[in-house]
C-alpha cells in the first residue's frame, strides 16, 4: 500500500504584527470556527499559539480590560484548554518583539528591533530557561485538559529564524524536535530582520538541523519542516482571496498601511511592474488560496525522496479566516481523497522520534 500524503494544518493563533487587532475577533471566534469544521471530518488542526502575546496580555491585564471589556487571557486560555480537550494539537509560536512591550492609551507599543530570540539575549542559558518557560505555558493548557500530550514543535514569528543557533539548541534541550518556520526561497532584509533562505535544502521534505534551520546537519536533534511552498511571480498572489484575506473590512486600516508600505512597492508604474515580477515564495496558504488551487498543489508536489516521511505542512492565520464553506469544500476533498489525510505536528513529531531512536539510539 502506498503511503498517504500527510497534510498539517497549521493556523497561527495572534493578533497582528503591530499589535492591532483584537483577541475575540482575530484570534478566538475564527480559530473555533475551523477547529468546529476540521470536526465534522475527524481531523485536528495544529494552533501555533503565541505564547508571548498572550504573556504580555496577561501582564496588562487591568488596563486591557479597560480598554477592550473583557480579558483575552482568559478567553485565550479557555479557547487553549478547550481545543486541547477536543484533540486539536497546541504548539509553540513566539513573536519576541512583544517581550517588554507595553499597553500604553489603548494601544501596543512593541520592540520591532528585537524579532528573533535570539537576539533577545546574551548567553544560551537565558534562552534556554526562556523556551523552557514558554513550553510550559503550552504543556499547563494540555495538563488542565486532562491530556496526556506535550508541545514538540515551534514556529518563529514572522519566519525569523535566523540567527537561531540558540534557539535551535534550546529547542532541542527541551525535546522539541520540530522547528516549522522555514519558508523555501524567502529572503528578507530590512533594518530589524536578516532572513535568507536561499540556501535551503531543495528537494527535502525535512531536514535535521542544530545551527541554522536552512542548513542540514545530519546529526542535529529538531527536524525543520518548512512551511510548503512554491516558487513564483508576486503578480500570481493578485487574488481576489488573497487580496480579501489582506484588504478585507476585518483588517485594521493602520495594519494595511503597513503592509503596503513594507512592500516596498513604489508609486510609479515601472516599479508597481517591477514589483509584480519579483520571484517570490508562495505558501500553501488556506486563507490566501482557495481550495481549488490547495488540491492541486498538493497533488502535483512530487513524490517524497526515500527516506522522507511524506508530510506537507499548510499555513492559516486565524486573523485571515473568513471563509468557512471554502475551508469546508477543502476538508471534504481530502476526506474523500484515499491519497490524502491529515495529521497532527505531535504525530509527525512521534514518527520522528521512533526514527531518531532507530537510527541514533535514542534523541
Ligand atoms: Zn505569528
Amino acid at each position: 500500500m502506498i503511503p498517504k500524503r500527510q497534510l498539517v494544518l497549521t493556523v497561527d493563533h495572534e493578533i497582528f504584527g503591530n499589535g492591532s487587532g483584537d483577541v475575540r475577533r482575530h484570534v478566538v471566534e475564527p480559530t473555533g470556527r475551523m477547529a468546529d469544521i476540521c470536526e465534522k471530518f475527524g481531523v485536528s488542526l495544529t494552533v501555533f499559539f503565541e505564547v508571548e502575546e498572550y504573556l504580555a496580555f496577561e501582564r496588562e491585564r487591568e488596563a486591557i480590560m479597560v480598554a477592550w471589556g473583557y480579558d483575552p487571557t482568559a478567553e485565550l486560555r479557555a479557547q487553549a484548554v478547550d481545543l486541547a480537550k477536543r484533540g486539536h494539537d497546541l504548539q509553540l509560536h513566539l513573536h519576541p518583539e512583544w517581550v517588554g512591550s507595553s499597553f500604553i492609551e489603548g494601544r501596543w507599543l512593541l520592540r520591532p528591533e528585537r524579532p528573533t530570540v535570539d537576539s533577545l539575549f546574551e548567553t544560551q542559558e537565558e534562552v534556554s530557561v526562556y523556551i523552557g518557560e514558554r513550553k510550559a505555558v503550552i504543556d499547563g493548557f494540555y495538563e488542565a485538559a486532562g491530556s496526556a500530550r506535550r508541545m514538540s514543535a515551534y514556529r518563529c514569528g514572522a519566519f525569523c529564524a535566523q540567527p537561531g543557533r540558540k534557539l535551535l539548541r534550546a529547542l532541542a534541550e527541551h525535546g522539541i524536535v520540530i522547528d516549522s518556520s522555514l519558508v523555501k526561497g524567502m529572503v528578507r532584509q530590512d533594518e530589524h530582520v536578516h532572513l535568507d533562505f536561499i540556501g535551503a535544502p531543495v528537494d527535502c521534505r525535512h531536514w535535521r538541523v542544530s545551527e541554522d534551520v536552512a542548513v542540514e546537519d545530519t546529526a542535529g536533534r529538531v527536524t525543520e519542516i518548512p512551511i510548503y511552498s512554491r516558487m513564483g511571480r508576486r503578480v500570481q498572489q493578485l487574488t481576489p482571496r488573497r487580496l480579501m484575506a489582506k484588504f478585507s473590512g476585518n483588517i485594521p486600516k493602520e495594519k494595511q498601511r503597513e503592509m503596503v508600505k513594507q512592500l516596498e512597492i513604489g508609486r510609479t508604474p515601472a516599479s508597481v511592474l517591477r514589483f509584480l515580477a519579483q520571484r517570490f515564495p508562495i505558501k500553501l496558504d488556506f486563507h490566501n488560496m482557495s481550495s481549488g488551487q490547495m488540491l492541486r498543489w498538493i497533488r502535483n508536489a512530487p513524490p517524497a525522496p526515500e527516506g522522507d516521511l511524506d508530510v506537507i505542512v499548510l499555513i492559516g492565520h486565524s486573523k485571515e479566516h473568513r471563509d468557512d464553506a471554502d475551508f469546508e469544500r477543502f476538508l471534504a476533498a481530502v476526506a474523500a481523497d484515499p491519497a490524502l489525510e491529515v495529521v497532527s505536528m505531535s504525530e509527525i513529531a512521534e514518527r520522528l522520534r521512533e526514527r531518531m531512536t532507530d537510527c541514533c539510539g535514542g534523541p
